[in-house]
């Protein structure tokens, strides 16, 4: 008894301090019950909204030209050893800066992960991840696709995104570069804007253009699934989904 009678008395005692102003004041330990049970809830909402869920992808188009890069050319691959480029350069036909604010679309339904300018050789990059069933083993998979130096970005962060979306336009870094768009594809959806964080090989890589060519059409399954998020390390002071 002793030890419940305790923090009842106590709790007595400092409401008699307010008896005069407000006679519930006894019932201070109820309203802190209650309030502890209203705060667990807000938290179980609170991480329950935090879950995010993305369409399994449908297929995948290239980022420019949809959906076949029309009036595009890479020029320049993906190569995973020395000297390293861990995605594909498009750039349009016409040769110079006549792509640069040309649209750079979603290559699939999915959710933007990091949208934000971080200057140095980067400039504008919008990250995007997207979750798809792999036709060779039926498992649920996710990748990242990375879009450098745009022109301008057209999402944010958390936002959902549909296939043959526009997501940005193409840039040149604000002049760094003839206006091209870099893109990459990741299986490895950790490494955000820490290139060298993966080992480079295509576990963690995937060619890109080999990449959507083996996943243009993918049955279209009316069911979200949550994605994994908080999966970048913080880059130019921005931590992205
Ligand atoms: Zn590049």
């Amino acid at each position: 008894m002793t030890s419940t009678a305790m923090p009842l008395f106590y709790a007595c005692g400092a409401g008699l301090r307010g008896v005069e102003y407000w006679p519930m004041a006894p019932d201070n330990n109820r309203l802190r019950k209650i309030g502890a049970v209203l705060a667990g809830i807000l938290l179980t909402a609170v991480a329950a909204s935090a879950q995010v869920k993305v369409n399994l992808a449908d297929g995948f188009d290239f980022p420019v030209g949809k959906p076949n890069a029309e009036g595009y050319f890479k020029a320049r691959g993906m190569r995973l050893r020395e000297p390293q480029h861990f995605g594909e350069d498009w750039n349009g036909r016409g040769g110079g800066d006549t792509d640069l604010g040309n649209p750079v679309y979603a290559v699939a339904d999915g959710v933007v992960t990091y949208a934000h300018n971080v200057h140095v050789g980067w400039g504008n990059v919008v990250l995007t991840r997207h979750a798809y069933r792999d036709p060779s083993t039926g498992q649920v998979k996710y990748c990242d696709t990375l879009n450098g130096h745009l022109n301008e970005i057209l999402v944010k962060d958390g936002q959902q995104i549909r296939r043959g979306q526009k997501i940005g336009t193409i840039g040149s870094n604000f002049g760094m570069y003839p206006a091209h768009l870099h893109f990459e594809i990741r299986h490895n959806i950790n490494i955000g804007m820490q290139r060298n964080s993966a080992p480079s090989d295509l576990v963690n890589w995937a060619d890109p253009t080999e990449f959507i060519n083996a996943h243009r059409q993918l049955n279209r399954e009316w069911h979200a699934v949550v994605i994994p998020t908080g999966t970048y390390q913080e880059y130019a002071g921005f931590k992205g989904l």
